[in-house]
């Protein structure tokens, strides 16, 4: 039993477009609902400087697009707490299966039905000096961390849209952006690769990859190797920021819930997942185009199907 007694008929894990989403329509079809979210995991969405692909929206901050999506489900009643999950697991109740969601904390909420909304984290390169030097020269997020690097050398790691929309993002403040990409040709859509090659300060560093990133007490250098002929060369340079894709943030459920080699969440057409009563929606499912559009679509579609395994009380044990 949650502390206060009460059993929600559903719990969204994370306050990203796809958690939001689902709240909005579960609040609005008066559902008795709770969205957790952790203030440790920052989502992609909201470090994006501008969103200008949603469809009806001009252009809007990422920022700017969670708090109105907030707003606007906080209009029909939903109620958001602090949590990071740590564990999902159930029991049986006079023949219903009732989900546990515990966080960090130790407070255990209870739930007919749970949506597992948590997005995806920055994958890392996995190279001498990233850990180290978080904080220090290494970033994930340009729009956090951008301003700490006027004037300087900035590197950035990757060729798909991230990437791309970040280095250019950094123009702004570095002296010199130098993108660094394994292959020689960019992933980025074609907008965003005619903007980046008609960007002056941005140059770029094909069929490389980073090797390792050094200095003493902040980044300095990073070591690049080319992969065509296997040559290492060193740059200049005071930051590192690294956009080589997404790790879906899945770890809490890994063995409640099927998950992909990737670890992103098994769902099918209905966002259902391997688990009654379970449901995932976006970044932190398998699927084939991680778009904000698509996460919001998920959420929309996991909130419709969450509602009616609750009222359909089909508690299979
Ligand atoms: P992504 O599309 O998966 O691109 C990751 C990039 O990192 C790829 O270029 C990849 O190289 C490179 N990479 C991966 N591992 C690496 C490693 N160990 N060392 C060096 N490079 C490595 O990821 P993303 O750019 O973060 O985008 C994720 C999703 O969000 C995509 O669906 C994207 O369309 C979407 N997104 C959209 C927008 C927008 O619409 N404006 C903005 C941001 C993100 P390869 O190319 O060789 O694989």
């Amino acid at each position: 039993m949650s502390e206060n007694g009460e059993i929600y008929d559903i719990i969204i894990i994370g306050g990203g477009p796809a958690g939001f989403t689902a709240a909005l329509y579960a609040s609005r079809a008066r559902r008795n609902v709770l969205l957790l979210e952790s203030l440790a995991v920052m989502g992609e969405a909201v470090m994006t400087e501008a969103i200008e692909n949603f469809p009806g929206i001009k252009k809007i901050s990422g920022f700017d697009f969670i708090e109105t999506l907030r707003s606007q489900a906080e209009v029909f009643g939903l109620k958001i707490e602090q949590g990071t999950v740590k564990r999902v697991y159930s029991y049986e109740k006079s023949g219903r299966l009732i989900w546990k969601v515990e966080d960090e904390e130790g407070n255990v909420r209870e739930t007919f039905s749970v949506i597992i909304a948590t997005g995806a984290g920055p994958r890392k390169i996995q190279v001498p000096g990233e850990k180290e030097f978080l904080g220090r020269g290494v970033s994930y997020c340009a729009l956090c961390d951008g301003a700490f690097f006027r004037d300087k050398n900035i590197v950035v790691v990757g060729g798909g849209d991230a990437a791309v929309e970040e280095a250019l993002f950094l123009t702004r403040f570095g002296k010199d952006v130098t993108l660094v990409h394994r292959r020689d040709k960019l992933r980025a859509v074609k907008i965003l690769q005619e903007r980046a090659f008609a960007e002056k300060k941005l140059r770029f560093i094909w069929n490389s990859t980073v090797e390792e990133i050094k200095g003493s007490s902040k980044v300095e250098k990073v070591v690049l190797k080319n992969l065509k002929t296997n040559i290492l060369s060193e740059i200049d340079c005071d930051g590192i920021f690294i956009f080589a894709g997404w790790q879906p943030n899945t770890d809490f459920v890994r063995g409640t819930v099927k998950l992909d080699e990737a670890g992103s969440i098994n769902v099918d057409s209905d966002m259902k997942t391997s688990q009654n009563g379970i449901f995932g929606a976006g970044d932190c499912c398998k699927k084939s185009l991680h778009q904000i559009i698509t996460a919001c679509a998920d959420g929309a579609l996991a909130a419709f199907f969450a509602g009616q395994y609750v009222d359909e009380g089909k508690f299979y044990v």
